[in-house]
């Protein structure tokens, strides 16, 4: 089997694989293997897959060669296929606080730049692969969202559109724009933090994230850190609407 192939299995695996142990085993052997050829770009065929597992069910060997290595990689494969299940919605973990802290951090960048505060962090394997906070003032940029800004970052840091194994912590309920991106993005799970009456995409103004009809569901947990990113927000508008009155009085 030539070393284009088992490339090809590779770029298979690459880019379906759920993260988790497989996938650090995967892309060990596989450095070792074509280090230079692992491509950027997902693809999926499932009949290769469903046929492969058929004929392949061999466990690593070390030191058995190119073929061990095919074998590892495609009962990876396989096994991460059947074990495969969905993330459930309203899952709370200690680490979910932790992180929804870097996106307050976030959003108080924000709001030291005049910007509304809503702050974003991307984060695969315990560790941060993108950050954002609104910018929409300082870019000119509707679409300049904390969400749309870390969900881009992260993207570029696995080389991948398609966000495999990304939790991304938002202090704010995502707008209808940033919800869909997130569909797109086939984003496994989102965290967030306080509702937005105004723009809400998860039930507040309209139900966008967890609609039946679009192919990818976002397991989503809400009201982490719920209180201090409403109270970042209510503050913000607080020291605007105190600016603004004290205009207002210069100008009488
Ligand atoms: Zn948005």
């Amino acid at each position: 089997m030539g070393e284009k192939y088992l490339t090809f299995i590779g770029y298979l695996y690459f880019s379906i694989c759920p993260q988790n142990d497989f996938r650090k085993r995967f892309l060990t052997i596989s450095r070792l293997i074509s280090p230079e050829k692992l491509p950027k770009t997902g693809f999926f065929n499932p009949l290769f897959v469903i046929r492969c597992r058929k004929l392949w069910e061999i466990r690593w060997i070390p030191g058995s060669g190119l073929q061990a290595a095919v074998s590892v990689i495609i009962s990876c494969m396989v096994d991460d296929l059947l074990t495969q299940k969905p993330i459930p919605d309203d899952v709370r973990t200690e680490a979910d606080v932790y992180w929804m802290n870097l996106a307050l951090a976030q959003a108080a960048q924000a709001a030291a730049l005049g910007e509304v505060p809503v702050g974003a962090v991307a984060v695969l394997h315990d560790a941060v692969i993108g950050v954002g906070f609104n910018r929409k003032e300082a870019d000119l940029d509707p679409m300049a969202h904390a969400e749309m800004i870390a969900l881009r970052a992260a993207a570029t840091a696995v080389q991948n559109w398609r966000l495999i194994g990304v939790t991304l912590y938002c202090t704010l309920e995502p707008c209808p724009m940033c919800a869909g991106a997130m569909i797109q993005a086939r984003l496994p799970r989102l965290v967030y933090g306080a509702k937005d009456t105004r723009f809400g995409a998860d039930g507040s103004v309209v139900q966008v994230l967890r609609a039946p009809e679009f192919n990818h569901r976002v397991a989503i947990t809400s009201g982490v850190l719920e209180q201090e990113a409403a109270a970042l927000l209510q503050q913000f508008f607080q020291n605007l609407r105190e600016k603004r009155g004290k205009a207002e009085k210069r100008d009488l």
